[in-house]
């Protein structure tokens, strides 16, 4: 589970990690407002809030320098979307005079069973190249889980990135800070970029990005109240207690199927043959009609689906009872979108049958015929 900026920023706050006076806004007006109260005049900086990182890069962090400024910025980052995610919070925050940027992170070795700090003295908004261009830069030290972060630990790492005891001795107490939200809170990524020094020596975590192990999160319940579900998070979510299995993907031809062997097979059998699916959806072994419709909507609710495929084997599954349900489901949910059936397996001839009265739906036998049948229905498609 990944949280906001300002939301990590409270966490860091709480276990002792300097971070910079901010304002969390909803409206440009909120901006403006804020901007009066906190600054009066000279330098903020409005920062979108999206749970996304390259914000910086993609325009959706300004500095401004006057009232007129920030309202006009926060209007502009208020109406952005930043790789595909639309900005509808933005923080306002003091302005700090960078020195330098330095790079923190702590996250999960999987291979080596530890926690793995990095640092550099590079940070910034090129941290990534600098980890493929320049992987000297980037220190990674593994950290042993029965050892922690003790002082001397801690002032260990803090010289390889500093040569100025003081400094040293502030940041070995923030990477123990980000050891300990690390360990208490079951974080598997707790990241300072940029970690600030500021031009009056002050160390200041201007960037704050933490991520839950979703695994963990029931030892946690008031982690859960953070989280800030996408769109699409949300139609997951609902999939999940519905009994579904549902993945939404980037694709525009909705899948049904049930059993996820079959499910990743026919998404194979669309991206072989030159598509590309909306989602994974594995309805599950019953043929209650009632889930079967309840699906349809599923998939219907996903503005990204031009067609739908159902794909539907018949063990347990009988291909009449999936029929009804389709049917049921067609009359439930208004849409022109074409849908492709294939059903096989128990009483698949009786399920087509159903289905033929119903010229809404293309009837394929085979699972490849279902796919170009598909394919084809999308390419007939008005613009
Ligand atoms: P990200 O691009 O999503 O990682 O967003 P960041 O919060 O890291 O901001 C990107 C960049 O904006 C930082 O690396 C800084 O260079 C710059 N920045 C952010 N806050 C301030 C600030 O208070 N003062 C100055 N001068 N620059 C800032
Ligand atoms: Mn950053």
């Amino acid at each position: 589970m990944k949280i906001q900026e300002y939301q990590a920023k409270e966490i860091f706050s709480r276990y002792g990690i300097p971070v910079e006076k901010h304002t969390l806004c909803n409206t440009a007006a909120d901006v403006t407002a804020a901007y009066q109260r906190e600054f009066g005049t000279g330098k903020a900086v409005v920062k979108a809030q999206v749970l996304t990182g390259g914000r910086g890069k993609a325009g959706g962090v300004a500095v401004v320098n006057n009232e007129q400024d920030a309202r006009e910025q926060a209007q502009r980052i208020l109406g952005m979307s930043i790789k595909g995610l639309p900005v509808r919070k933005v923080l306002l925050s003091e302005a700090v005079d960078i020195a330098a940027e330095y790079y923190v992170g702590l996250t999960v070795d999987r291979q080596a069973r530890t926690a793995l700090l990095m640092l550099s003295a590079s940070g910034g908004m090129d941290i990534e190249q600098v980890a493929a261009l320049t992987p000297e830069k980037l220190i990674r030290f593994p950290i042993d889980p029965f050892v922690g972060m003790p002082d001397y630990v801690a002032r260990r790492l803090a010289f390889s990135l500093f040569g100025d005891k003081e400094h040293a001795l502030r940041i070995g107490r923030i990477l123990q800070a980000i050891y300990r939200i690390y360990t208490n809170e079951d974080a598997s990524l707790v990241e300072i970029n940029p970690l600030a020094l500021t031009t009056g020596g002050e160390l200041v975590a201007i960037d704050a990005k933490i991520m839950f192990d979703d695994n963990a999160l029931y030892r946690h319940p008031h982690l859960r109240d953070l989280q800030e579900l996408t769109e699409v998070e949300k139609i997951e979510a609902e999939a999940k207690e519905k009994g579904f299995s549902y993945v939404h993907t980037e694709g525009d031809i909705g899948c049904m199927v049930n059993g996820a062997g079959l499910a990743m097979t026919t998404m194979d059998m669309i991206k072989l043959n030159g598509g590309e699916p909306a989602n994974f959806l594995d309805i599950g072994g019953s043929s209650n009609p009632d889930k079967v419709t309840e699906a349809m909507k599923l998939l219907m609710r996903d503005r990204q689906v031009r067609v739908v495929l159902i794909n539907i084997f018949g063990g347990i599954t009988r291909c009449d009872d999936v029929a009804l349900g389709l049917i049921h489901a067609s009359e439930q949910v208004k849409s022109d979108i074409p849908i492709v059936v294939r059903l096989t397996g128990t009483n698949e001839e009786q399920g087509r049958e159903l289905l033929r009265d119903y010229p809404r739906f293309q009837i394929a036998t085979t699972m490849r015929e279902a796919t170009l049948m598909a394919l084809n229905a999308k390419k007939n498609l008005k613009n």
